[in-house]
């Protein structure tokens, strides 16, 4: 029996006879779910988990909904220019479109507003606890989970909830990963993580070095190009940079209908050398860096700017930093350039500090744990975790479709338990296994997947948990 306010949500002076390891009251919410974070991943999984039935309470830091895409959040990674670089029909929720009158590329403070929508139009705020912030998770007997939160900076008391299942949707793009190079801490010039960009008036006027080829750093490099007094940018090997319109058409667009045609990986690769061959033709002219790798094995880069600028000598591409002096940068091949401002747009870390290492596997102290179907991790069957993809294309109907299959194996639970029981043999054998063709080794590619096989493997995954 849960103990609730009349609002279901759990009642903090209400507490069961139950209490945690620390001998703390817990307040006992019975069969409900506890979701943690309102982003897209957390609200389409409050979203579903109420639709098969559960009772949800959501935690969520921040004071409102969209998690990375909330600008009004310090914590957001967006800065004013951020569009979203997949399309708007590979993004989007399933069951609730953009409006055809937004452009393709929708502006991230119309992403904003979709989540806004989204949230109001299923009635998902009054399951959230805004300003909230969840600082401990622990397993207990029965497959349950223990879950202790604060208010947001740390002010007030802890308070225990005990919940039936948890679904992690805590967002893997707010924790830096900053790179270290010998001189950084006497450089005497503006050094900032991508995060901390927010607008082109931090580099107008200034001599800029950006660092890192994923989009947000092409984006700030074309950004500094247009801006800054001079622009430098510095990448550890080259890439292939592909137009965000093929064929007039959103790129993600050409590349889902190939997949769809299940045209093999070497073809793809063929094509699409083709097509940059076409359009932007060979880097190297342009004093960009051959790729040492096949289109398709790092994260698809998206922009259509950057080699135009390139070849208006707006940014001057430069190899790996390879030490910092007080006043100069030194590059891998021995020369110095003279910045004023860097910019390190080398990506973010997921962070987990909630849950004891043990819990995802030894290598979780990285932030990578081993995961079937990059959610359900063996052992734990009513844990899940929800966005912790990097998808070729749009991530919200990803997150959609992990949370419907997590709700299903909780109601799967209860109604079919030898269903349940062959799910949670499926995520012993198979957790670690990667859904997208091979990738350079690097962090920013450990959570990478092609959104088709992905989709199919969910497919399969729900209809062996629901099939005759
Ligand atoms: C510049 C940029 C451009 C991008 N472009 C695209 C794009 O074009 N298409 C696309 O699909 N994706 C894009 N992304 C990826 C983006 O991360 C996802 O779109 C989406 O925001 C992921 O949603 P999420 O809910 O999984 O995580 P988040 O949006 O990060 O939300 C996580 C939420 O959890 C909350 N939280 C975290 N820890 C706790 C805690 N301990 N207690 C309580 N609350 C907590 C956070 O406050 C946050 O609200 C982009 C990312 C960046 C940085």
């Amino acid at each position: 029996m849960s103990t609730s306010t009349d609002h279901g949500r759990p009642d903090p002076e209400a507490t069961s006879p139950a209490a945690n390891s620390d001998g703390r009251p817990v307040s006992d919410r019975g069969d409900t779910v506890c979701v943690i974070g309102a982003g897209a991943s957390g609200l389409t999984a409050i979203k579903n988990l109420r639709e098969h039935g559960f009772g949800v309470d959501c935690y969520e830091r921040e004071t409102g909904v969209g998690g990375a895409w909330n600008w009004r959040h310090d914590r957001s990674p967006v800065y004013a220019s951020t569009h979203l670089i997949s399309s708007k029909p590979f993004t989007q929720f399933p069951d609730f479109p953009m409006p055809d009158s937004w452009p393709d590329y929708p502006h991230h403070g119309q992403v904003l507003s979709y989540f806004e929508r989204y949230a109001d139009h299923f009635d998902l705020r009054s399951h959230i606890w805004f300003g909230t912030e969840v600082i401990r998770v622990q397993p207990v007997e029965g497959d349950r989970w223990d879950v202790t939160t604060r208010s947001t900076g740390g002010y007030g008391p802890e308070r225990t909830a005990r919940y039936a299942a948890v679904v992690i949707a805590n967002g893997h793009n707010w924790s830096p990963k900053l790179p270290r190079y010998e001189g950084l801490e006497q450089f005497r010039g503006e050094v900032m993580h991508a995060s901390s960009y927010k607008d082109p008036a931090q580099l107008r006027g200034k001599r800029v070095l950006v660092v890192g080829a994923g989009n947000t750093g092409c984006d700030i490099a074309v950004e500094a190009a247009q801006q800054a007094s001079r622009c430098w940018h510095s990448t550890r090997r080259g890439y292939w940079y592909a137009p965000k319109y093929v064929l007039g058409r959103p790129a993600d667009q050409v590349n889902d209908t190939l997949l769809a045609l299940r045209v093999p990986l070497r073809v793809r690769q063929w094509l699409y050398h083709w097509t940059l061959r076409l359009t932007v033709g060979d880097l190297t002219r342009f004093g960009l860096p051959k790729p040492d790798h096949r289109v398709y094995e790092t994260h698809p880069i998206a922009n259509s700017q950057l080699v135009y600028y390139v070849g208006h000598g707006g940014i001057g591409p430069v190899p790996d930093v390879a030490r910092f002096h007080p006043y100069a940068v030194e590059l891998a091949d021995g020369r110095e350039i003279d910045p004023e401002v860097v910019v390190f747009a080398t990506g973010y870390l997921p962070r987990f500090e909630f849950l004891d290492a043990s819990v995802f596997g030894d290598s979780a102290g990285a932030g990578r744990p081993t995961l079937w179907l990059n959610a359900f991790t063996p052992g734990h069957p009513t844990l899940a975790v929800a966005g912790l993809l990097q998808p070729d294309s749009g991530l919200f109907t990803l997150s959609h479709w992990q949370t419907v299959l997590f709700a299903r194996l909780l109601r799967a639970r209860r109604d079919r338990p030898e269903r349940a029981a062959a799910f949670a043999s499926r995520v012993r054998e198979r957790a670690g296994e990667r859904y997208s063709g091979p990738v350079k080794e690097s962090s920013r590619h450990w959570f990478e997947v092609g959104h088709a096989d992905y989709l199919r493997a969910v497919q399969r995954a729900l209809t062996e948990l629901e099939g005759k």
